[in-house]
């Protein structure tokens, strides 16, 4: 086995870095949660300018046809630097493959080349306030009339609704019948006339999520993504690919490496208590790398990773939460100064991180649902 890479990945992973040093003043960086928080349209311009943003699409579409492993040194690198990433991070990520697989011609035409040239930015229209693990009860309604869809009802916890240019929502389209059938996706204007967006601020005080409510919205049937009354089975491979990526490891390790150097400056790696926790967090810093790179990896032979995908998540979005434990815990009571407050160590990005934790078990999955994954689809449980 070996667990290097190529000379080739090595100068990709080089370019990145002297992209991001030429392009990114430190100033720009956001050292926590940049796919989240980094909201920078221009920022993502200069990405699309590189080629970078559908890095492993297909040519024909814009793409590079480049393999998943480099899409991983990509993010990887751009994480690392916390890089403002978040405008096309939706697009490049998740609804860009969605396209490609399950949209028309039309819309690959239509929506392709604004995502790879870093000029349409997504949201995510899933989650509902009674629909959330359990996304087959959604309520939210599409009811044909005529060459239209009528939509009404409500989303919640949609990330970036207040910039984007379109949602990706999933909404029911037939009524009656089993709930995981008679559910549709759509790509949906956010200019319609007939959607409110209500912000959502959260712990920390930041706002990217929002409510959004469709009261009357009329959108074209060209809207509709794949086959209607089929959306359930996209999704779940859509989800797959939310899954995996390497920012369920790395929303902190700006945190991590602040917090090693913090120790060392102060004197404080003196202890073995110290120490060990710090060694600790990177034996499992490296853990979860791993796994992700075997997702990825997956991905590169032609294989949807399913019940590897929830284990990653699951174990790196935990490895999260002991790093934000682990920061408090080290700093003291001086960590859980909020930024702002005078004497905040690190600026107070140690309380954040600390807020902020939780979210990272929740979105994308909760760690409950990812081990019923692993428990029936990987191990083979019964249901
Ligand atoms: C930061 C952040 C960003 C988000 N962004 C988006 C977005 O852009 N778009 C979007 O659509 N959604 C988004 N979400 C919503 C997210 O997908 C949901 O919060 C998540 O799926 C959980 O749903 P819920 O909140 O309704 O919790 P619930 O599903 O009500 O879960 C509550 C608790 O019950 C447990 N539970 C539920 N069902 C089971 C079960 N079958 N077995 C065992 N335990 C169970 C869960 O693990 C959890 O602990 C975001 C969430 C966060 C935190």
């Amino acid at each position: 086995m070996d667990f290097r890479f190529t000379p080739e990945q090595e100068a990709f992973r080089q370019e990145i870095r002297d992209f991001l040093q030429e392009v990114l003043p430190s100033s720009k960086a956001v050292a926590e949660d940049a796919w989240l928080l980094g909201f920078d349209r221009a920022f993502s311009k200069k990405m699309a300018s590189r080629g970078w943003i559908g890095l492993t699409w297909p040519r024909q579409y814009g793409g590079q046809g480049r393999s998943y492993l480099d899409r991983l040194i990509l993010t990887e690198e751009l994480l690392r630097h916390g890089a403002p990433v978040a405008a096309h991070w939706l697009g490049d990520r998740q609804m860009g493959p969605s396209i490609l697989r399950y949209g028309s011609e039309a819309q690959k035409a239509a929506f392709l080349p604004g995502i790879v040239s870093g000029d349409l930015v997504f949201c995510i229209g899933m989650s509902e306030p009674g629909a959330g693990s359990d996304l087959a009860g959604l309520q939210t309604r599409a009811m044909q009339q005529g060459d239209e869809f009528v939509l009404h009802g409500q989303k919640i916890w949609t990330s970036f609704a207040h910039q984007a240019d379109y949602c990706y929502l999933v909404a029911r389209t037939t009524p009656e019948g089993p709930k995981h059938k008679g559910i549709s996706e759509f790509l949906v204007d956010m200019k319609t006339p007939g959607i409110t967006i209500k912000p959502i601020v959260d712990m920390t005080g930041a706002h990217h999520f929002n409510e959004v409510f469709f009261d009357d919205v009329r959108i074209p049937q060209e809207a509709l993504v794949g086959e209607k009354d089929r959306g359930w089975y996209q999704i779940a491979s859509q989800l797959d690919y939310e899954r995996s990526g390497i920012e369920r490891l790395m929303s902190n390790y700006a945190l991590m490496d602040a917090i090693r150097r913090h120790v060392r400056d102060t004197g404080r790696d003196r202890s073995e208590v110290v120490r060990h926790r710090l060694a600790q967090l990177h034996i499992e810093f490296t853990m979860g790398k791993l796994m992700i790179y075997r997702v990825a990896w997956l991905l590169t032979q032609g294989v949807v990773p399913n019940a590897e995908s929830a284990a990653a998540k699951a174990y790196c979005t935990e490895f999260e939460q002991r790093l934000a434990q682990a920061a408090s815990e080290l700093m003291g009571g001086y960590g859980q100064l909020l930024p702002g407050s005078p004497c905040a160590p690190l600026d107070g990005r140690v309380a954040r991180a600390y807020l902020y934790a939780p979210a990272y078990t929740i979105q994308g999955g909760t760690s409950a649902i990812l081990r019923n994954i692993m428990a029936t689809r990987g191990l083979g449980l019964p249901v």
